[in-house]
């Protein structure tokens, strides 16, 4: 296929100080929960979206000495010489596709708590930053910062920079944003100095400015400087001379760094959730910097879509198209729009699954593309697969994600797969999920699966078609996979989080039968121990529809798990705008369908609510009839000449969508192995000392 001219802009070379990107896609940096320990694992990662077209490829935050220390979140150091070969693994990696190599130079400053290497956090007036904050609570206040820490940042600074360029970095970053130290310069609610580096605008950008300076100095002319900065506080702050004090920041600055990467301050603006946000959010924030300097700007906002890229470059808003999700999800994407296979690109659903995994401390996970973080660990590549050894006839029983990635995974490896779906369309859980306030978009799930198994002439799709074991004995394939899905129950949990039995009532309903089209009667609580979005999402719903709805859950905060995708103080806002009265820290205990009984979980209290129906979102579990039924009839399942009988997705454990997706995957790629399985690689970090060429 060939490229649409009308995207060819996105194609051209942009310099950038001493080095060229070969075209305008750049992977910003991000937070992959690859630390310097896993040093395979990321430079795959990472050579992936080289490999797939992104002109720029950078790190997460790289932390330039132990005062930066985020433990237990991950994060990579530049600390000393041992850091630079596990940095050279992937600059290599990303130099063998002629991409760039970029390092996010970071120092925390307060919103760090050094909690491993235990030094004080450094501030510009020992104001911590968001430390009572749930997820970044610490009781380890900064220090101010006195002479002799200037000194020492400057020459961490410059000493990582020059490392990074051993490594074989062609950018080096100075950031000031997101709470990090060089942005709590710039706002005066965290800097009260009165020396030089506190008071008017000129003197709160000094020390970002000297971080470049000190930056330049380091790596002469063989790396290009970027500023990594947040915009939304300062413009929201009106200015002396100018409209903002961002547009002051960035005048005073314009002609320092060779790269401007503009961003929001928090994660959940920054790395919005779709949810609550649409694409190119951060547009009215930044879209001023380009006027007040020369440099080159890039920055992000969930672009997926060339034609949102091209306008956004030809309203002269942003030289480089910024991506971390895009990519992720998808690291093919600019080699898919420049060779015309758009419809092919595998869409951010902007769920932010991603970010929870760096909040859990592990490599990324991506709820569209499965094998994101499992390139060099499982050897998975986004988009060649290897074809079976033997083809077979395969039948997938389930429609839902796993279904269709399984089946669609099996399909590339070269299997006749049958794929039946019980219902009416196919989706699953996404069929009902898809229609609820806000995740209209996580319908690209199913859009990008249906539309490459549409196309496979060695795929069959059957709807309305629930089979059981002798439709199964009937067509007698090779193998079987399971993909049936799990339903919500209607157990409770005790405080210590013990199953108590089942509330039965007629007036107590699922999930499942929301999703059936039953709208609960009168007064309506949501009692929500799942935690994730299902609980909030339907109380949106509910209310959305003129029920009158209430939300408790055992959990402090509603929708509580979904303070790792950055949507918990969104969830809330939500709720409070939909006027729903949201009760924490109880459980319910019993319902006589009138009154419903929640207890405190730590008084034991007990307060009545008067209630009509409830709604409980709890325990999923797995739709385990057919594989039984299997299990039972197993001669006959012998006879019949079927091989293997698997299990995919929620049938085998429930989870969120990113499990299920990724094991239809799995299982797709696995069950011929036989007995030896799969290899499961173990990284290991790589401490030999380098000398450094500087
Ligand atoms: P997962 O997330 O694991 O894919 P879902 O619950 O989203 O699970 O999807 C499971 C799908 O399997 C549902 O669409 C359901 O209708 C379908 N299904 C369940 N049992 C059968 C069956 N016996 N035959 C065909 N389809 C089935
Ligand atoms: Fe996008 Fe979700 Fe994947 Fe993150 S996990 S890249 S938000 S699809």
């Amino acid at each position: 296929m060939t490229q649409d001219s009308r995207y060819a802009v996105l194609f051209e070379p942009v310099k950038i100080g001493p080095v060229t990107a070969p075209n305008r896609f750049y992977q910003v940096p991000h937070a992959s929960g690859m630390t310097n320990a896993l040093p395979r694992v990321r430079a795959a990662f990472r050579e992936t979206k080289a490999e797939g077209g992104w002109g720029v490829i950078c790190t997460g935050a790289c932390s330039i000495d132990p005062s930066s220390d985020d433990a237990p979140l991950p994060f990579a150091s530049m600390w000393d010489e041992h850091d630079v070969r596990a940095h050279a693994l992937m600059t290599e990696a990303v130099h063998r596709h002629g991409a760039l190599a970029g390092v996010e130079l970071w120092h925390g400053g307060a919103s760090v708590m050094n909690r491993a290497s235990r030094l004080p956090p450094l501030s510009p007036s020992g104001i911590p930053w968001m430390a009572t904050h749930v997820g970044f609570m610490g009781n380890l206040r900064p220090k101010t910062m006195d002479r002799s820490d200037f000194r020492a940042v400057l020459k961490w600074q410059a000493d990582a920079a020059r490392r990074a360029r051993s490594a074989g970095f062609d950018i080096v970053y100075v950031y000031a944003g997101m709470g990090y130290l060089g942005y709590e310069f710039l706002l005066p609610e965290y800097n009260h100095r009165v020396d030089a580096y506190g008071g008017p605008i000129e003197n709160r950008v000094r020390f970002v400015r000297e971080m470049i300076e000190a930056t330049r100095d380091a790596v002469g002319k063989d790396c290009a400087v970027a500023l990594r900065i947040s915009l939304e506080e300062l413009r929201a702050r009106p200015g002396r001379n100018q409209e903002s004090e961002a547009h002051e920041v960035i005048s005073l600055l314009a002609d320092l760094p060779d790269l401007f990467d503009v961003k929001m301050d928090s994660s959940p603006t920054d790395c919005s959730a779709s949810r609550f946000t649409g694409e190119g959010s951060h547009e009215p924030v930044i879209d001023f910097v380009k006027r007040l300097t020369n440099k080159p700007v890039v920055g992000v906002g969930r672009f997926t879509s060339p034609d949102t890229m091209v306008s956004q470059i030809r309203r002269g808003i942003l030289d480089l198209i910024g991506g971390a999700r895009p990519s992720i999800a998808d690291p093919f994407l600019p080699r898919k729009i420049k060779e015309g296979r758009v419809d092919e690109i595998r869409e951010c659903i902007g769920c932010n699954i991603c970010i929870s995994s760096w909040h859990d401390g592990v490599p990324v996970r991506c709820t569209q593309n499965p094998t994101a973080g499992e390139e060099w660990r499982r050897g998975w590549h986004p988009e060649h697969i290897e074809r079976a050894a033997r083809e077979e006839r395969i039948l997938v029983v389930g429609g839902g994600p796993a279904g269709l990635e399984c089946a669609l995974t099996l399909g590339r490896r070269g299997h006749h797969v049958t794929l039946v779906e019980a219902g009416g369309a196919f989706g699953g859980r996404l069929a009902f999920e898809t229609r609820l306030p806000g995740l209209s978009t996580w319908g690209r799930v199913l859009d990008y699966r249906l539309g490459r198994l549409n196309i496979m002439s060695n795929v069959e799709m059957f709807l309305g078609s629930p089979v059981g074991v002798d439709e199964i004995l009937e067509l007698a394939p090779d193998r079987v996979v399971v993909a049936t899905g799990a339903a919500w129950t209607r157990m409770l949990y005790a405080p210590m989080e013990i199953p108590v039995g089942h509330l039965d009532h007629p007036r107590v309903f699922t999930p499942d039968d929301l999703a059936q089209g039953r709208l609960p009667e009168g007064p309506t609580l949501i009692f929500d121990f799942d935690n994730y979005y299902m609980g909030g999402v339907l109380t949106e719903h509910l209310a959305g529809q003129g029920v009158a709805v209430s939300y408790a859950t055992p959990a402090g905060h509603a929708s509580a798990w979904t303070i790792m995708t950055n949507e918990l103080p969104l969830v809330h806002r939500a709720l409070a705008q939909r006027r729903v009265c949201v009760t924490t820290l109880h459980v319910l205990t019993a319902f006589d369908g009138d009154t419903a009984v929640l207890k405190h979980v730590f008084t034991g209290e007990e307060r009545r609510l008067a209630c009509r129906s409830i709604v409980i979102v709890g325990l999923r579990s797995p739709r385990g009839e057919l594989v039984a039924a299997l299990e039972e009839r197993a001669g006959e399942v012998a006879a019949a000449g079927i091989r293997s009988i698997e299990r995919a997705g929620d049938a085998l454990a429930p989870g969120a969508i990113v499990h299920a997706i990724h094991s239809g995957h799995r299982v797709a790629r696995e069950l011929d192995l036989g007995e030896t399985g799969a290899p499961y690689r173990r990284d290991f970090p790589i401490v030999e000392p380098v000398i450094s060429r500087s």
